[in-house]
């Protein structure tokens, strides 16, 4: 997950860095540079997709895409206790993204919120927003907690399996707890949203105290993360991940599809296979475990769940749903694509003809039929 691997780089790739002397910088650096140019650094601009405005001003560090919810990027949480090689905001973490994206503090957020009743709920996001002092997320926080209308807060992080000393033992660890108990106490919901990508991540002593401790701030853990070939491509890790989480008392949630950057030859993993994984794994788990939801594509139109794989008369289909959507009444409706073996992202499909106008509409142009790009 972590350490580059040569298998990463195509062949040519190596072969061009091999033959750079170490000591030349300089030519280092320029080599690099190409490589990761070539890389798809800004996978489809999310950033810069659905940035709200207030009073005609362009929120910086806002996103807001589906009704309820927006993303909060604070400025000093960009960066990551783990750098995962398949990370798709990598290129902020050596420099190369526009920062001007990112909140410096709260404010335009809270006038925002008061604006929009609708919003009930507050993703802070990042890189890691652990990564911050307690003391700076709570600048970060409590002005949230002034706005009636927003009931839950979450928090992206991988900081429990990365940092667990972040909830155990550091400096301001406990006040991060206190933190927490006073979101509770305002009688919101605190969900700590981590992203663990294999069972190691959550075998930890201290791993699992972080859990525990979490959770006896009345705080929930949701769990999430992409299915990587070469990390978790096989069912039997799903299982053992997932049901290690319910056996913390955190929820198993989303098991995203990679996206197209970085390594993506190396990591993705075709949609027929990840939903045979998928099931496989959905298959073994204990009741309390199915709450997760997967394969999902993250897309442009919302979260693509790929539900099954149908045989019909007219040959095989993905069998599609929207879990997330701008338009609420999209949610939940089935639609299809057809099948294929190679497929790994919803560009690469092709949407039945028969498909509603409305879904065709808002997903279609996101696929290879309609001309979609990645
Ligand atoms: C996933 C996501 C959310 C949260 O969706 P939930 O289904 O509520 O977890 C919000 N905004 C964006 C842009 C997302 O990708
Ligand atoms: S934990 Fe998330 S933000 Fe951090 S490097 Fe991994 S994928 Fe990127």
């Amino acid at each position: 997950m972590v350490f580059p691997q040569p298998g990463m780089l195509s062949d040519d790739d190596v072969r061009m860095l091999a033959a750079v002397d170490e000591r030349d910088r300089a030519r280092m650096a320029e080599v690099v540079r190409d490589i990761r140019g070539r890389l798809n650094p800004h996978p489809s601009g999310q950033r810069e997709h659905n940035v709200p405005s207030l009073d005609g001003e362009r929120l910086a560090g806002l996103q807001h895409k589906y009704r309820e919810t927006v993303l909060y990027f604070p400025g000093q949480g960009q960066t990551c206790h783990a750098y995962c090689t398949y990370c798709f905001r990598w290129a902020q973490f050596i420099g190369d993204a526009d920062l001007r994206f990112a909140a410096p503090g709260p404010e335009r957020l809270v006038a925002y919120l008061r604006r929009h009743p609708e919003v009930t709920d507050v993703l802070v996001t990042g890189g890691d927003p652990m990564v911050m002092s307690t003391e700076r997320l709570r600048e970060h926080l409590e002005p949230i907690l002034a706005v009636d209308t927003v009931r839950t807060i979450r928090i992206g992080t991988k900081s429990i399996s990365y940092w667990p000393h972040r909830f155990v033992g550091d400096r301001d660890a406990d006040d991060a707890l206190r933190l927490f108990d006073q979101v509770v106490a305002s009688g919101r919901q605190m969900a700590v949203m981590a992203h663990f990508s294999h069972v190691r991540e959550v075998e930890t002593d201290t791993a699992r105290e972080a859990v525990s401790r979490i959770r006896s701030t009345g705080a929930s853990v949701y769990c999430q993360a992409p299915m990587v070939a070469n990390v978790n491509d096989q069912a039997g890790v799903w299982t053992d991940l997932w049901t290690a989480e319910l056996g913390l008392g955190a929820v198993p949630y989303y098991m995203f599809v990679e996206r197209d950057t970085g390594p993506y030859e190396y990591f993705k993993v075709p949609l027929a296979r990840a939903v045979e994984i998928f099931h496989a794994a959905y298959r073994r788990l204990p009741g309390l475990a199915r709450t997760v939801r997967g394969p999902v594509m993250s897309a442009t139109p919302g979260k693509v769940l790929v539900d099954s794989v149908e045989q019909t008369p007219q040959g095989r289909w993905f069998r599609l749903r929207l879990v997330q959507a701008r338009d609420p009444a999209l949610v939940g409706r089935p639609f299809r694509a057809r099948f294929s073996t190679s497929a790994a992202w919803l560009s690469d499909l092709e949407l039945d003809p028969a498909t509603p106008a409305d879904i065709a509409a808002a997903v279609g142009p996101h696929t290879r039929a309609t001309g979609g790009s990645r």
